[in-house]
């Protein structure tokens, strides 16, 4: 038996087969050939399956997701049959005797490009269409594996280097048992999706994972940050001893998920969900969600080559509004930057990117890319209960300048007779410290605070939140951290104004007392922490939570804080464990 120490990213235990993840680059590369009638061969075979494959997911998403989405894949095939596009290919591959990925490449690129210059929402949209069947035909043509599940003849865990967000969306969630992944650390994109899916994960494990064969027996502690390859018996079936008693404590959980927050002595919370697409919208609602507090959508942005037109945002935020009905459903404008690149956006590199022009900065500087979203998210809200919110606010003048696009957008769209939700409510997420200091100026500036406990830690402790080196730094029990919550509930309350979390620590169970002593108003989680937060909240009570979150603040490291809330509250070590 092998044992590894990584960092805890996503609570549970799993037990079951390795599964390397390993991402081949698409190589489209000018290769001369002697023989163009192979190439046509290897071609027109490539697109009966991509067909296929496109079949397949049509099928599927005429099943799971709204009709728009699978009629996305009807378009797909018709690309695929479109005669035009396909003799362009092979009349290169011909005359310039070129291998069959290239041809396709650079016909695609030329096909896409005149698309796009017709400057019109709906033949951008199709330009995409066209890079996006073409890539599926050049991995069928290279053997790639388009997900990380691709070919997984067994639920299994995954392991990899670290995932994209890209990679994560085309997962295949019913073969995925966990992920031990080598990189990352508790808030780094892997981790926030193992939680959406309940899934557990261990992040900086380490390049030791990328060692590890497929097939390996393995345990994956998510709870605590442990991994075994090849376990012994007892360790075996200790683990399965307590994945049970935790199957059991969430499955109890469960069944209470539709009733409130309410503490013993009658305060209520409301507990709402971190989601990123209508899968997720769903998924929120069958466990207890009473609306959204984080609506993360840079998701749309991803998997694709430009940018998604208004139209297409538009039906996306409705499909999820629908979901939520009259309950709240605050949508995040984009938050790319950072650790989550899109690259047809062709942002220069900085040295930095944490620290650089992302989210709202390089939103504020591209109105091409802020202003369609702000008008589907408007227009989508008519009818329903929106709140758009702004990440990364450092400064007063942001929020203000934010809010004045927010103004022209509805000016725009009140001349053009379009309906869009006048009065909803715009919002902030305080994740940046100097949001926090300034937080009495912000309350008055914006109707609500959400508190991204994720940066909000990297950016206090000065630690890099996908480095596992420092997440002990990046840890959103440090008591600064703790202290600058505080702040802002309090500055935000004596405006009048409301406070939600939408950071990890709101799905902490070891946080729950502290947050409720400190009166925050919102908890919002990934999907599955619901049920149990909610259970936890109902047996506080409210009153005494005050003093134990004064008492906390006292306390000097995050351990000494976590301990302190077992001892004071049994039941929470329990299921925190
Ligand atoms: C946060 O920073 O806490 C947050 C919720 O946003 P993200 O994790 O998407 O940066
Ligand atoms: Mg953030």
């Amino acid at each position: 038996m092998k044992k590894l120490k990584g960092v805890a990213a996503s609570r549970g235990i799993c037990i079951g087969p390795a599964f390397q993840f390993l991402r081949t680059e698409l190589n489209t590369e000018k290769i001369e050939t002697n023989d163009p009638e192979a190439e046509i061969i290897r071609l027109d075979a490539a697109i009966k399956t991509a067909k296929d494959q496109i079949e397949n997911i049509y099928q599927k998403a005429r099943g799971e997701s709204s009709a728009a989405d699978a009629e996305i894949f009807q378009a797909h095939k018709m690309i695929l049959d479109d005669p035009e596009m396909i003799s362009a290919i092979k009349t290169r591959i011909v005359d310039e005797r070129v291998n069959g990925e290239f041809a396709v490449a650079e016909t695609a690129k030329t096909f896409a490009a005149t698309m796009a210059a017709m400057d019109d929402e709906y033949f951008a949209a199709r330009a995409t269409d066209i890079m996006d069947v073409a890539n599926r035909l050049l991995r069928v043509m290279m053997n790639v594996a388009e997900s990380p599940t691709e070919g997984l003849q067994e639920p299994s865990i995954i392991l990899a280097d670290d995932l994209t967000p890209s990679d994560t969306v085309l997962l295949d969630k019913t073969m995925v048992l966990g992920f031990c992944i080598a990189q990352g650390s508790a808030t780094s994109h892997t981790a926030i999706l193992a939680r959406g899916l309940g899934l557990p994960a261990v992040a900086g494990a380490g390049n030791d994972v990328m060692q590890i064969k497929s097939g390996t027996k393995m345990i994956v502690d998510g709870s605590n940050g442990l991994v075994f390859l090849d376990p012994d018996a007892a360790t075996e079936q200790e683990y399965k001893r307590r994945k049970e008693t935790s199957q059991n404590l969430q499955a109890e959980a469960l069944k209470f998920a539709h009733e409130h927050a309410k503490t013993i002595d009658g305060a209520e919370f409301e507990i709402v969900a971190n989601i990123g697409n209508v899968e997720d919208a769903k998924f929120a609602v069958e466990n207890g969600a009473e609306g959204v507090g984080l609506l993360r959508t840079e998701f749309l942005y991803l998997e694709r080559n430009s940018l998604p037109t208004e139209e297409e945002q538009y039906k996306a935020y409705k499909a999820i509004m629908d979901v939520f009905g009259d309950n709240p459903v605050v949508l995040r404008t984009l938050d790319v930057g950072g650790d989550k690149e899109i690259p047809y956006l062709h942002l220069e590199k900085e040295m930095n990117p944490f620290l650089g022009e992302r989210a709202l900065r390089l939103c504020l500087s591209r109105p091409d890319i802020f202003k369609p979203q702000l008008r589907a998210a408007l227009r989508a809200g008519v009818g329903h209960n929106l709140k758009i919110m702004f990440p990364m606010v450092a400064t007063l003048c942001c929020v203000r300048d934010a809010k004045a696009v927010v103004d022209e957008c509805k000016a725009e769209l009140r001349e053009e007779g379009i309906p869009f939700a006048e009065d909803a409510e715009i919002g902030i997420m305080v994740e940046i410290p100097s949001a926090a200091v300034i937080a009495d100026q912000l309350a008055k500036e914006v109707d609500f605070f959400s508190i991204g406990t994720n940066d909000l830690s990297q950016y206090t402790m000065a630690a890099d939140r996908t480095n596992p080196k420092v997440a002990k730094f990046s840890n959103a029990f440090q008591p600064a951290v703790l202290r600058l919550i505080k702040m802002v509930i309090k500055a935000a309350h004596e405006e009048g104004k409301w406070v939600g979390m939408c950071g990890e620590l709101a799905g902490e169970p070891l946080a729950a007392p502290i947050l409720v002593g400190l009166g925050l108003d919102e908890f919002s989680m990934s999907p599955p922490f619901i049920p149990l937060v909610k259970q936890i909240i109902r047996n506080l009570k409210a009153d005494e939570m005050v003093a134990l979150a004064e008492a906390v603040l006292q306390l000097e490291a995050p351990e000494d804080i976590q301990d302190f809330v077992r001892k004071e509250i049994p039941f929470i070590g329990e299921i925190a464990s």
